[in-house]
């Protein structure tokens, strides 16, 4: 039966719970609509704090784009952005996102999550792909649009005052935008949202520290799900106890030396973006004994923020700060030092990377991630071509092979030693 299904199944309990909570988050938005209140089309990664603070019904337009993939139709709507002008070599993710947006012809699922916007927010963060899109759409539809320019943090870990109030101002200056079309903004709302955003940083932390055990606790997929849910849920899913629930199940885990493959020979970080068409590819490893531990939708979509960086008295500024340092945020550095920390902290053998040609971001992380975690670590990486987005680019059996060779050089030299 799992066979048929577009995605694997979480095993997690409280993973199925997230999943049925994000579908039903995307569910919202026509209801929200048929009542009357405006929808604003924005980014999985706009400022939730802002959103949830003014109250605002939000649809993340790249999350939609993303299911047109997971379910298996990234060619029909890519095909459909490329007839409406966007180029080839656009992303992928972008081009489905556009095409679900530009068509009047969409499938039952988009029935339900699909509504015209009323108002569009942009953000540079983290490529200007995801800018460019939202302009799209807002002229498709001419309704009015804010863009949140986002510098690239060219500082490092101490970016100075003039970036930061930049930064600010950016931050700001969306909240100006959702006032001038009707929203009221309360200080002390966005105060309690930014406390609420560190103490979820910090519980994330905790199960970060668990998600580091050997054996590995938990399926790629679930870990996927698990870190994109504080992103992607409705201001009232998105309640403290349940990741707690998610912590304590892993604890659990952790506790009884539970691993997710029965006898853990290799640990890989996927660094590139997962193919969403075949998250399955995901769990393939695992016939060898290797199991995926950590995964770069994890590091784009997911939490990144650091709690030190936020004070709920000072919630713009430190919005500002925490954005500019995201190791998302471009160029390099930042990207690099995560993922040597995290090949360091999982415990990592080896690296796939999977090059999207459509990317105008990740590709060239990767090869730096790659040199830099043979320097410093001596783990090995393998690049490979596969765009996670369009599923006319897959070829499943080219790229499986490449990952039996790579996984059994892993094995013969881990024997060696
Ligand atoms: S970072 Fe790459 S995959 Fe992500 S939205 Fe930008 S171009 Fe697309």
């Amino acid at each position: 039966m799992d066979e048929e299904l577009p995605l694997p199944s979480p095993d997690l309990p409280v993973v199925q719970d997230m999943q049925i909570a994000i579908a039903s988050k995307l569910a919202d938005i026509t209801r929200q609509k048929a009542e009357g209140r405006p929808v604003v089309w924005c980014s999985v990664l706009t400022p939730k704090e802002i959103l949830f603070s003014m109250d605002v019904a939000s649809l993340c337009g790249n999350v939609l784009g993303a299911y047109a993939s997971i379910f298996g139709m990234s060619a029909k709507y890519c095909q459909l952005a490329e007839d409406d002008g966007i180029a080839r070599d656009v992303c992928s993710v972008n081009r489905c996102t556009i095409g679900v947006c530009c068509t009047d012809d969409r499938e039952g699922f988009f029935e339900t999550a699909f509504a015209p916007p009323d108002l569009v927010i942009g953000s540079t963060f983290p490529c200007t792909a995801e800018a460019k899109t939202f302009l799209h759409v807002a002229k498709k539809y001419n309704v009015p649009y804010y863009v949140i320019d986002v510098p690239i943090n060219t500082w490092g870990d101490d970016p100075p005052k003039h970036a930061i109030d930049y930064m600010a101002s950016q931050l700001k200056g969306m909240i100006d935008f959702l006032r001038a079309h009707g929203y009221a903004f309360d200080m002390d709302n966005l105060k309690e949202e930014v406390a609420f955003a560190r103490r979820l940083n910090l519980l994330m932390q905790e199960i970060d520290l668990l998600k580091q055990a050997v054996p590995h606790p938990i399926r790629a997929f679930d870990t996927v799900i698990a870190m994109t849910a504080p992103l992607a849920l409705s201001k009232a899913g998105r309640q403290i106890e349940l990741f707690e629930r998610l912590r304590d199940e892993l604890k659990a885990r952790v506790d009884k030396g539970f691993g997710v493959v029965e006898e853990e020979k290799l640990r890989l970080l996927w660094c590139g973006l997962c193919p969403l068409y075949d998250f399955k590819l995901l769990n393939y490893p695992e016939k060898y004994g290797a199991v995926v531990v950590k995964s770069m939708l994890e590091f784009l979509v997911g939490f990144t923020c650091d709690p030190e960086t936020l004070d709920p008295e000072k919630p713009l500024e430190s919005m500002a700060r925490a954005q500019l340092l995201s190791p998302a945020n471009p160029p390099y550095r930042g990207a690099v030092d995560y993922f040597v920390r995290a090949a360091r902290d999982y415990k990592v053998d080896g690296i796939v990377g999977p090059v999207m040609r459509s990317c105008g971001l990740v590709p060239g992380m990767q090869r730096l991630v790659k040199d830099a975690v043979a320097r410093e670590l001596g783990i090995p990486t393998i690049l490979v071509d596969l765009d996670g987005g369009d599923q006319r680019e897959y070829d499943r059996a080219g790229l499986c092979s490449h990952l039996d060779a790579f996984i059994e050089t892993l094995l013969a030299r881990k024997g060696r030693r």
